[in-house]
């Protein structure tokens, strides 16, 4: 299959699920996650229409962003962070998905350079209570919001999960359901929250139904990834 192929295909997908939940059109973001694949594939994808990318690994993103400077992108990383990457991170990317402690937020709040924009920020929860998984818990969400909406340069627009894989398509809801209760409770406090990044290529639907504004996916557009991924849950 092609890229075009599967890009016309997830972009239906959600045009289907915006109608099929009642969602607003325009109201549901695709992020395509392209850890593993080259540059090449990339620009095919930005040919047909597409300007958001998610990467995870830091030295491979950096090579892409250099490679595809010539293009009008924008740039989320949403892999884990360790602190020592920070610098980089906050100066060639445009959201950080994955942030989980003040100390990375205090970091690129201090990083990020001074001639560009406020870096967008959302707070990873780790919704399934996951060992293995990064993210704040739901409880520590509101602290550590409070923390970040203080810090210059870095603006707070909402939450990233990553639920654990699950073979009831009701428990994979509930997961969602309660993302999306957290971030109500995110938008009354705060402005600017409009970004509940949620559902993967195996789960985009649920996700959409339960209110996602932003899905990841990474398969459905690009194929199954060969090289291994540090990620759990691949498909
Ligand atoms: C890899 C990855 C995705 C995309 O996963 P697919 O199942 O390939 O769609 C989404 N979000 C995060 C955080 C990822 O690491």
């Amino acid at each position: 299959m092609t890229i075009q192929t599967r890009y016309n295909q997830v972009i239906s997908q959600i045009r289907q699920a915006q109608i099929e939940f009642n969602r607003q059109t325009d109201d549901i973001q695709l992020l395509a996650v392209s850890k593993t694949w080259p540059a090449s594939h990339l620009r095919q994808l930005v040919a047909l229409g597409q300007t958001a990318f998610g990467e995870n690994y830091l030295q491979e993103a950096t090579e892409k962003i250099a490679q595809l400077s010539d293009l009008r992108l924008t740039w989320h990383f949403i892999g884990p962070i360790q602190s020592n990457k920070t610098r980089p991170i906050a100066e060639l990317f445009d959201w950080v998905q994955s942030v989980d402690r003040v100390k990375i937020a205090r970091r690129l709040s201090a990083q990020r350079p001074e001639n560009k924009p406020d870096l967008n920020i959302c707070i990873q929860i780790n919704i399934d209570n996951e060992n293995t998984k990064s993210g704040v818990n739901s409880n520590e969400l509101m602290v550590l919001a409070e923390q970040i909406t203080a810090l210059p340069k870095l603006k707070l627009r909402g939450i990233m999960v990553i639920p654990s894989k699950k073979s009831l398509v009701e428990d994979q809801q509930a997961s969602f359901r309660q993302a999306e209760q957290l971030f109500q409770q995110l938008s009354a406090a705060y402005s600017d929250i409009d970004t509940l990044s949620m559902g993967m290529s195996s789960d985009m639907n649920i996700a959409i139904a339960e209110g996602s504004t932003l899905v990841r996916i990474g398969s459905a557009l690009f194929g199954q990834r060969t090289t291994p991924s540090k990620l759990s849950r691949v498909n």
